[in-house]
């Protein structure tokens, strides 16, 4: 790589070789329109959710695409499921969607862990 006399901090660094991108990889692969997110916020602004508890939309995708899982679970329940977030979304993502598939997928890696840990 070539040096430009400067470089990012060690804890600033995302590996994308390193993280847990399994929800991410299944969510995309169901929903593809999600890869047209452009972190706009819209979705956040309008949330039912996010405007009687601290749940952020926008803030969870984007640790979740970062492989951070450890409080998606508690987060994802906070969503009421009410789909105005979808009304408002310009590149027409269907987010409620994208709640429901982080949902199953988080789920899903739970169940896996859980019978890999019990074997
Ligand atoms: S579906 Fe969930 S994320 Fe979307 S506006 Fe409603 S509460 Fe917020
Ligand atoms: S409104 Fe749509 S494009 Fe904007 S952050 Fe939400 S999902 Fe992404």
């Amino acid at each position: 790589m070539r040096n430009f006399g400067f470089s990012t901090t060690k804890s600033r660094t995302i590996d994308y070789e390193k993280i847990d991108n399994r929800l991410i990889r299944y969510v995309l692969e169901n929903e593809p329109t999600f890869n047209a997110c452009l972190s706009c916020g819209s979705c956040t602004a309008i949330c039912s959710a996010g405007n009687l508890t601290s749940f952020n939309i926008r803030r969870l995708s984007l640790q979740i695409r970062l492989g951070e899982l450890e409080h998606a679970h508690e987060e994802l329940d906070k969503c009421m499921l009410c789909g105005k977030c979808l009304l408002e979304c310009p590149r027409g993502i269907n987010t409620r969607n994208v709640i429901m598939l982080m949902k199953k997928g988080l789920y899903m890696i739970e169940h896996e862990s859980k019978e890999n840990n019990d074997r």
